[in-house]
Formats: C-alpha cells, sequence, structure tokens
C-alpha cells in the first residue's frame, strides 16, 4: 500500500468535472489534493466554474428530459444499479486505497466498512424499488384514488470530506433508483474516490451519457453555483449546518426542497447496569472511529456515578493505548486529521474545555509530523453547558460526564442544539423502550454503536438535519408525491351555466 502512495505523490493526478458522458478538460482554477498523513500533494484538481456547472445541470435536465433514465423501466434501473454495486466491488481494494490516501482514515476500516457499505447502498435501491409501490385508497365512494411517486428531476447531490465515497453513493443510488438525474459535488478536499467511480462506471458503459455528471470545487464556487442554479429541482446535502442553512436560504428563493444530513453531537449513555465491558468497546468506537470526524459520534458520554470510577479509568487507558500512524498501517487505530485547520480546531477546544473548568484525561496535543496528526483526547466536565459538550469538535475528542438518575440525564443528553443519535447502553428492556421515546434525536441505537439499517431512515432533528436516508426516506427525499382521483361511475354535478 506504500506504493500506493508513492506512485501518486511522484505522478499526482488531474481531477475534472464530467458531463453528458466525458470528462472535461482541465481548464478550472487548479487546487492541489492533500494527503494529510505526509502533507504532500497527491493530484491536482481543476475547479469547475459557474459555465462548468451550468453544463452539467443541463446534461443532466437533458438526460431527464429525454427520458433515457426517467423513462426507463425499474428491470433496467435494477440491472444499472447492480451492475455499480459490482464495480465498485470489483474495484474495492484500489477504491479503500484513495480514499485512506485522501481521508487518513484507516485502511483496515475503508476496506472493510466504507467500500462493502457503498456498494451495498446500490443493491439495497435495486432491490427496494422491485417491491417498492404506490397506494390505493377506496374509502371514497363512487371513487378510486390513487398515489404514485414520480421522479423528482434533477437532483444536486452535495457530500462532505469525512466520508466521501460512502455518503455520497448513498445519495447517487437514492436518485438513480427513484428515475432521477443528478449532478455530484465532493468536497474539494477529498475528490479523489468519487472522480475514480465515475471513471469506472464510465469505462463500463453503465449509464446512459447525462444521468450522473461531476463538478469539483470550493464550496463557496463550485457548490454555490450548484445549490443556487435555477433548474435544479432539490439538493440532498451533507455537511455542516451553517452550509446547510446557506444552501436552504438559496433553495427557499426557487421555492425547492433540500434533505440536510447535518452535524452533531450525539449523547452515549452508560447506565449502571450495563455491561460495562461492551458499553467501553461501543463508547470507544463511536469516539475513535473513522479518526472521530463523524457525523454520528457518540462523544458527549454521560456514565452513571455507580460505575463511574470504573469506566472513566478503563476509557482513559484504553484512549491513550490507541494507535496513531499511517492509515495504511494494519495495526493504526487512528490516522491524521483532515487538515491544519482541524488539528488547530481541537487545540482551541481543549484550551477552551480547560478554561471552562473541565479536567483533561488523556490526549490534547499535536504529534510532531509533516501530517496533522493530534493526540486523541478524553476531557471530563461536571456541566453540559461548556463549549466542548455542545459544540461539534469533528475529531478524536470525547467528553465525560457524570449522573445520577434518568431525568437528570435524558435533561442533559437532550440539552444540545443537535439532535442526530442517542446511544444507551443498559440491560433494562423498559428503560431502553423509555429512553428511545424520550431521546430528542433522529435514531436512538441501544447497546449497539455506530449501526446503521438502510430499511430505517437516518437523519437528525433541530440543527441535525431535515429528511431522512434510508428507504421510505430517500423515496420522500427523491420523488415527489402524485395524486389521482379517479370517479368510478359518473358523479351528479351541479351543471353550472346550465340554468339546472
Ligand atoms: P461543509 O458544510 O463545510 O461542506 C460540505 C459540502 O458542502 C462540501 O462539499 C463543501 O464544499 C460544500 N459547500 C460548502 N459551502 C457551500 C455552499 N455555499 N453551497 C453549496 N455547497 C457548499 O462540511 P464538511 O465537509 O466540513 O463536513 C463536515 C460536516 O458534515 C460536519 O458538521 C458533520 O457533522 C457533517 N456530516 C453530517 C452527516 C450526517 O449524516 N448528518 C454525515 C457526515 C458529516 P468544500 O468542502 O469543497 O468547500
Amino acid at each position: 500500500m506504500k506504493d500506493f502512495r508513492s506512485k501518486l505523490m511522484s505522478n499526482p493526478q488531474t481531477i475534472t468535472g464530467y458531463a453528458a458522458g466525458a470528462f472535461a478538460a482541465p481548464t478550472g482554477e487548479a487546487i492541489p489534493v492533500i494527503d494529510p498523513a505526509t502533507g504532500t500533494t497527491v493530484a491536482v484538481l481543476h475547479e469547475s466554474d459557474g459555465a462548468e456547472v451550468d453544463t452539467a445541470v443541463a446534461a443532466a435536465r437533458d438526460a431527464f428530459r429525454a427520458g433515457p433514465w426517467a423513462g426507463a423501466s425499474v428491470a433496467d434501473r435494477q440491472r444499472a444499479l447492480h451492475a455499480i454495486h459490482d464495480a465498485i466491488l470489483e474495484h474495492a481494494e484500489e477504491l479503500a486505497a484513495l480514499e485512506t490516501l485522501n481521508t487518513g482514515i484507516p485502511f483496515i476500516q475503508t476496506k472493510n466498512i466504507h467500500l462493502p457499505r457503498a456498494a451495498q447502498n446500490f443493491r439495497f435501491f435495486a432491490e427496494f424499488i422491485n417491491q417498492d409501490g404506490g397506494e390505493v385508497f377506496t374509502q371514497e365512494p363512487g371513487y378510486m384514488s390513487l398515489v404514485t411517486y414520480e421522479p423528482i428531476g434533477v437532483c444536486a447531490l452535495i457530500g462532505p470530506w469525512n466520508m466521501p465515497l460512502g455518503l455520497t453513493a448513498m445519495k447517487m443510488a437514492g436518485a438513480l433508483a427513484f428515475g432521477n438525474t443528478c449532478v455530484v459535488k465532493p468536497s474539494e478536499i477529498t475528490p479523489l474516490t468519487l472522480a475514480r467511480l465515475f471513471e469506472i462506471i464510465d469505462a463500463k458503459g453503465i449509464l446512459p451519457p447525462g444521468v450522473i455528471n461531476l463538478v469539483n470545487g470550493r464550496g463557496h464556487v463550485t457548490g454555490e453555483a450548484l445549490s443556487a442554479h435555477p433548474d435544479i429541482d432539490m439538493v440532498s446535502f451533507t455537511g455542516g449546518t451553517e452550509t446547510g442553512a446557506r444552501i436552504l436560504g438559496a433553495l427557499a428563493k426557487g421555492i425547492k426542497g433540500g434533505a440536510m444530513e447535518l452535524g452533531g453531537k450525539s449523547p452515549s449513555i452508560v447506565f449502571a447496569d450495563a455491561d460495562i465491558e461492551r458499553a467501553l468497546d461501543g463508547a470507544m468506537l463511536g469516539s475513535f472511529m473513522n479518526n472521530g470526524q463523524m457525523c454520528l459520534a457518540g462523544s458527549r458520554l454521560f456514565v452513571h456515578e455507580q460505575v463511574a470510577d470504573e469506566f472513566i479509568a478503563a476509557f482513559t487507558t484504553r484512549t491513550k493505548a490507541l494507535r496513531v500512524g499511517d492509515p495504511f498501517d494494519p495495526a493504526t487505530e487512528i490516522g491524521p486529521m483532515i487538515n491544519a485547520a482541524q488539528v488547530a480546531r481541537v487545540a482551541s477546544y481543549v484550551e477552551s474545555g480547560l478554561g471552562q473548568g473541565a479536567t483533561l484525561l488523556a490526549g490534547g496535543g499535536q504529534i510532531e509530523s509533516d501530517g496533522f496528526f493530534i493526540e486523541p483526547t478524553v476531557m471530563q466536565s461536571n456541566s453540559n453547558a461548556l463549549a466542548i459538550c455542545q459544540e461539534e469538535i469533528f475529531a478524536p475528542f470525547a467528553t465525560i460526564q457524570t449522573f445520577s438518575d434518568e431525568d437528570e440525564v435524558i435533561a442533559r443528553a437532550n440539552d444540545s442544539a443537535f439532535g442526530l443519535v442517542g446511544y444507551v447502553w443498559t440491560a433494562d428492556l423498559e428503560r431502553a423502550l423509555r429512553l428511545s421515546r424520550r431521546l430528542a434525536t433522529g435514531t436512538v441505537l441501544v447497546n449497539t454503536p455506530i449501526m446503521r439499517d438502510l430499511r430505517t431512515g437516518f437523519g437528525g432533528v433541530r440543527q441535525s438535519g431535515l429528511g431522512r436516508e434510508g428507504a421510505k426516506g430517500s423515496r420522500a427525499m427523491f420523488t415527489e408525491m402524485k395524486s389521482t382521483i379517479i370517479a368510478l361511475e359518473r358523479p351528479a354535478l351541479p351543471r353550472m351555466g346550465t340554468g339546472n
């Protein structure tokens, strides 16, 4: 795998957009793409400007209007989705290596978790559309009312840097399954895997030209040109809350919808009756997988005071023992942060926590190297009001608070601007069900970390987002519900204008 890195370092790739079945010429502003483990340039991205975004949207519109995709049978769409699934698995090793190189996420995670999941999205939606249907209502005498789900049109799919392939593959699979065409915009920091996926799909001729299109570039240039484009029909966005609000503002002008998967500060509550070893395993994964750069991180820990000493000591010891290093090394558990800004962000939160009275239990420092490495960090706080307990840090950074009773911990867990996931560790089934009702989050996970089931919806409440990704949630996102009401017999109508 080290060869993989040196090959790209000595011969950086050129990344350009893709529209109407062809890659763009490398004419846009050149932006270096960095390997965060070494700080070196591994590719050069050529930014898509407004004109290139226009071309991509027009290609998607033509493909939608001319109908090769919206008009395709479910069986045709299924075949294409299965072909993309197979193509991802065929190239899994290479795509996982690119994802690791560009994001710093350990290769064992990109290879064993991200890639299979990226592929699975396409298979799942291929299967879902075969079983999915509309609804028929017959309660109104003399009428039959039908509800069908029509493709929405041209979807703008905008993804973040922390899990570029997996999260955007989910959007592509959903948009395509329901008969839409799309324009994809990855983060300009991590464009490598999606660019390669487009090459693979193009080389295999899986989709008609214009059905999928790619634009690359910075958020305020390419992202804004796409999300404010008058000819897109919706935006499916995953990223930060502020960016989400900005995109919703642009969409409001055109009275269009957007599905927003935004930030989180998810509580993970460990009750005294929990299987403590398992809760520890889950809390470690919830805080530190994906280098801690995870929207659904359960890194705001609440531990019952009866087990707090034991839990906190073990969590701190295990955090200090985490192996930080080259993400291609199979022993590595934590790779580098995505860039220098993230390193500085962690340092500023350590300082803020200390300034507000929190105790530093582990880490807190930067690791000297050419890359962007930090020590995994744990801070204990007596209050949920501290910035480290309220703001999304997006790093291997866990906070721990202790609690004494259920009502109190629910109030503190819900005291957050976010509401993505609530984690509960308990052996008491009734308690688990009570918390599932009372936690103000889009998802509640009981005795398990980071589990996603595509049949259910994933998304947040409050500032964590709008809409749900997953079977019916994605259908709501990527289709327009249409009602058709049919009179079964001639209804007696008042005959206006006839004098009767
Ligand atoms: P950002 O909000 O900074 O960026 C997300 C994407 O939006 C990027 O492609 C970015 O481009 C683009 N963008 C930025 N500004 C605009 C704009 N004005 N119009 C259109 N697009 C724009 O998020 P990050 O990439 O920093 O990702 C981290 C965030 O994502 C965290 O808050 C995390 O919680 C959230 N997230 C949420 C998930 C969920 O499912 N709820 C899952 C994963 C992450 P560029 O980067 O090129 O500037």
